[in-house]
């Protein structure tokens, strides 16, 4: 029988991780297929920042290897020792990075989705030059113009795509946005899908735990999840 005082196990918070998991993919398939797209078309970005190991880790054991960070620095802490025994994970970085941050981020992550000026798209490709590597990179976008948002304004978002792509010969491959928190997210994500479309780039990264089904409608083929799998990032 459960021992109600006992704070809930590793073990039972893990199988929570592991049933969460299923049930997201779940739902991506069900909105996947309800948009007459394929599951397959949709990666799940499982947002492990701020969560415990365990909880991580039960991720990886449930069979998951896409994760998303928004820190450089907390990333390479949580993940350079798991690297070895986790060879096939992949890392995307999500949050927004700081010139002085990128010889790292190009060194550790295997996609960049959080482009957003000039400047850091040239030290982009200075360091993956340096480093012979060729992180696939996106472009956040800031469709809500909101002041403290990262991101590109809407209508600069060609010119850096240009820049990044024909001029500096980065791997770009899509757009990413956080709509604002307190708008519906579908003009959002209309307005991303355009941008890409004109662009013709095939990746949007769309879509966090309260929207991803959204997101999927309007044609993401990334969507980024932290809480709907992990629970809390609060501590308890
Ligand atoms: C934290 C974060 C997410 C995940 O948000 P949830 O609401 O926990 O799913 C997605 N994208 C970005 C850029 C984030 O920083």
């Amino acid at each position: 029988m459960t021992d109600l005082n006992q704070p809930m196990s590793a073990k039972s918070a893990n199988a929570e991780v592991a049933e969460s998991l299923r049930e997201i993919l779940e739902r991506i398939a069900t909105a996947a297929i309800g948009a007459g797209r394929k599951p397959e078309d949709i990666a799940l970005v499982a947002v492990s920042k701020v969560q415990p190991p365990d909880r991580v880790r039960a991720a990886w054991l449930a069979g998951h290897r896409v994760f998303g960070e928004n820190r450089v620095q907390e990333a390479m802490e949580r993940w350079a020792p798991l690297r070895g025994e986790f060879p096939d994970i992949r890392l995307h970085l999500i949050g927004p990075l700081q010139t002085n941050k990128v010889k790292d981020a190009v060194e550790f992550f295997d996609v960049i989705e959080s482009i957003d000026r000039p400047k850091l798209a040239r030290k982009i490709a200075v360091e993956s030059d340096a480093l012979g590597r060729r992180p696939v990179c996106l472009i956040q976008v800031n469709t809500g113009e909101e002041e403290q948002k990262a991101g590109v304004v809407p209508e600069e978002a060609d010119a850096l795509i240009a820049l990044c792509r024909d001029e500096l010969g980065l791997d770009l491959r899509g757009l990413m946005c956080i709509p604002p928190v307190e708008e519906l997210p579908a003009p959002h994500f209309a307005l991303l899908r355009e941008i890409a479309r004109r662009n013709t780039l095939p990746e949007l990264s769309m879509g966090m735990s309260g929207d991803f089904e959204e997101g999927i409608r309007f044609g993401a083929t990334m969507v980024r999840v932290g809480t709907a799998i992990f629970g809390s990032r609060r501590a308890p």
